[in-house]
């Protein structure tokens, strides 16, 4: 096949193919087009490419396969060929419609967002490979905007303490920042819906925050946390609040996918914390874990700071590149073998979104009708 490495619209700064992946589509016998300055933001420059064997082109959309970070435009998804691939984190649950368009092209659309969460797919799981870069770039702001260091420090002039840091949502990003924060030596306490994510926090050498708002993992609901009642709701904000009040950093992470962000902290916690303390709201591009987040904005209230980053994952552009490169080559070689097309191959069927002209992924379908 000919797989294509598209450049990626600004803000992004992520690249679907490095010269070290292309290697290896080269090896396994495909092509491989890059667009001229796809890499340049992750560090990558077009001689790495060449260097590699790739081919430099114009435009990479029209290739059997694409492999991009973003969904494409109008104009880029005009270029694709009837047929062709479309691989990479599409957003088909958050905007259903879009998933419609790729569907008229007559593309097959393979969405990362939808890949099951098992052991088995681990290694193309690039919503966990990004989320683990996000939680380290939350710890990063955080120390950045504080007017403390994280670690305890003894000095001839005194101790100093270490900080304390409250992680709610502990995913795959909130356990990261839990083990970033940790690293940097501050006092570390994390919270979780479900109950299963107390040991991992543990593990990580945190506390876990018990209070009495839990959910068992359920097969059902794919290991995901599921939306609480209004009631748990409200005793969850209300137990919170003692746990924030004593914090030097919250950094929050708490999602449920395709649906906005769980409320955990509202105006009257923020008032409640110390002055000169941070929350960095990981969740801001789903409407945010905390009332008073705006995304991308610095929001100062009585002391506090509230800063709600978007696109922390892409920070770090050259290993968010080389992860997410790695887990797209695996996702492809996967798809490609027909040794692995079966009826109960339950990685193709929860990636692939639209086929043949049709939107056939069921959670996709189930969006569309609900909103028609
Ligand atoms: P996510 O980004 O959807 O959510 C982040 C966290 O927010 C989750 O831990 C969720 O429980 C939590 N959350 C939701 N509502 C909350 C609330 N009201 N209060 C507090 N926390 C709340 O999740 P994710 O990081 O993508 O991980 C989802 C699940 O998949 C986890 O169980 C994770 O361990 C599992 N997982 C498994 C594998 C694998 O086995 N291969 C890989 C990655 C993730």
């Amino acid at each position: 096949m000919n797989i294509g490495a598209p450049r990626q619209p600004s803000p992004e700064t992520r690249v679907g193919i490095t010269p070290e992946i292309a290697e290896r589509y080269l090896d396994d016998g495909h092509r491989v087009q890059v667009e001229h300055g796809a890499g340049e933001a992750a560090g990558l420059p077009d001689e790495a490419f060449r260097e590699a064997g790739c081919e430099m082109v114009g435009s990479a959309w029209e290739a059997d396969a694409v492999v991009t970070v973003g969904p494409p435009g109008e104009a880029e998804l005009s270029r694709m060929a009837p047929g062709a691939w479309l691989l990479g984190l599409l957003s088909p649950l958050d905007e259903p419609h879009a998933m419609r368009a790729l569907a008229g092209a007559k593309v097959t659309a393979i969405a990362f967002e939808t890949l099951p969460r098992t052991t088995r797919a681990q290694s193309m799981d690039a919503l966990s490979s990004q989320a683990t870069l996000a939680g380290y770039e939350m710890v990063l702001e955080a120390a950045s905007r504080l007017p403390r260091i994280f670690p305890m420090m003894v000095t001839a002039a005194g101790t100093i303490r270490p900080a304390t840091v409250v992680v709610l949502g502990c995913g795959v990003a909130g356990l990261q920042a839990i083990a970033t924060a940790r690293r940097l030596g501050a006092v570390v306490r994390g919270y979780d819906v479900r109950a299963s994510a107390g040991e991992q926090v543990r593990s990580l050498g945190a506390s876990f925050i018990d209070l009495d708002v839990t959910q068992q993992d359920s097969a059902a609901s794919g290991g995901y946390a599921r939306p609480l009642s209004e009631g748990d709701g409200s005793r969850l904000l209300e137990g919170l609040e003692p746990h924030l009040a004593t914090a030097d950093v919250v950094i929050t992470a708490a999602a449920i996918p395709g649906r906005p962000a769980p409320t955990l902290i509202s105006a009257e916690a923020v008032a409640g914390m110390q002055p000169g303390s941070v929350i960095v709201d990981g969740a801001a591009e789903r409407g945010g874990n905390c009332v008073l987040t705006v995304p991308d904005e610095v929001v100062r209230v009585g002391g506090v700071t509230v800063v709600g980053p978007t696109g922390l994952e892409a920070r770090p552009a050259a290993d968010a590149s080389r992860t997410f490169a790695r887990n797209a080559y695996e996702l492809f070689s996967y798809l490609d073998d027909p040794a692995t097309a079966g009826a109960d191959d339950e990685i193709r069927a929860g990636v692939t979104i639209t086929r043949g002209g049709d939107v056939v992924h069921p959670d996709v379908l189930a969006r569309l009708e609900a909103t028609p």
